[in-house]
């Protein structure tokens, strides 16, 4: 039984809002964060359908304003945030040869400083209530590189860098910071691949199949319960084995 507040970014669609439904069943209150309020208020539906709380925020992770005002309004109506799920995350694709500075700009921006931001929004909050969890939604690319993709690469591998110096600066108010660094799943920014590069990615894959939104959930519930109290500055790989 999760009896807290969790935040989560990316809510609309995909792993974001797998995790908050997960989270949701385990009895945590969810603030659903994204850019489309339609989609945000679907979600929040059948959290309630399934007789869970949740409340809906408008946010833009690129944009700093917009994440602090965010926090603040899930605040104002919720509490303190306990759980932040830092998942909004896009890609720009493109070899570094040619990639345009804008580009580059807006991944750094909404994946790595959004995030960064995010935390710092609702540390705080965490710091007073002496009890909070900080979950970093990073990427298998982040640990082993990826032709074609520099600037989320090196977004989810800052975000790597991020979640253990935040871990150390926080670890004595009793809030824990960590990583979840998924492989390939199965959602809208994995589809728009060909079938080849699919059937390519398969075959680095040791258990055979693309990861499914829940078994990302699954580590997200895991790293926010009380039972993970003393897991902090890790970055946990569900990835199908993918990269050891
Ligand atoms: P997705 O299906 O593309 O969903 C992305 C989510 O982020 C959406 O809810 C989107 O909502 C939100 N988002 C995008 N830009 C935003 C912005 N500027 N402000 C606020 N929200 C924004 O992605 P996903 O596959 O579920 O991925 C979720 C996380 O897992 C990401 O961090 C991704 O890097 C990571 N990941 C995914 C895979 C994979 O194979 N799918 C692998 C490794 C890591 P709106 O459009 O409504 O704003």
């Amino acid at each position: 039984m999760i009896n807290r507040t969790a935040m989560i970014t990316g809510a609309s669609r995909g792993i974001g809002r797998v995790c908050a439904l997960e989270l949701a069943r385990a009895g945590a209150r969810v603030v659903l964060a994204a850019r489309s309020l339609d989609k945000l208020e679907e979600v929040a539906s059948e959290v309630r359908a399934a007789g869970g709380s949740a409340k809906t925020v408008v946010v833009d992770m690129s944009s700093r304003d917009s994440i602090q005002a965010g926090v603040a309004k899930a605040q104002k109506e919720f509490g303190p945030i306990h759980i932040l799920v830092n998942n909004a995350a896009i890609t720009k694709d493109g070899l570094a040869l040619r990639m345009k500075p804008d580009d580059w700009d807006t991944v750094i921006q909404t994946n790595l400083t959004g995030s960064f931001t995010a935390m710092q929004a609702v540390m705080q909050g965490m710091m007073k209530e002496r009890w909070g969890r900080m979950i970093n939604i990073s990427s298998v690319v982040g640990e082993m590189g990826n032709a074609g993709q520099a600037n989320y690469v090196a977004s989810k591998a800052g975000l790597i860098g991020l979640t253990k110096a935040i871990a150390r600066e926080i670890a004595s108010r009793n809030i824990t910071v960590n990583a979840i660094a998924p492989g390939f799943i199965d959602t809208d920014m994995t589809a728009a691949l060909s079938d080849e590069l699919k059937k390519k990615m398969l075959e680095q894959i040791p258990l055979k199949r693309l990861g499914k939104a829940e078994d990302i959930a699954a580590a997200v519930k895991f790293l926010a319960s009380d039972e993970a109290g003393y897991i902090t500055g890790h970055v946990l790989d569900v990835n199908g084995g993918m990269y050891m």
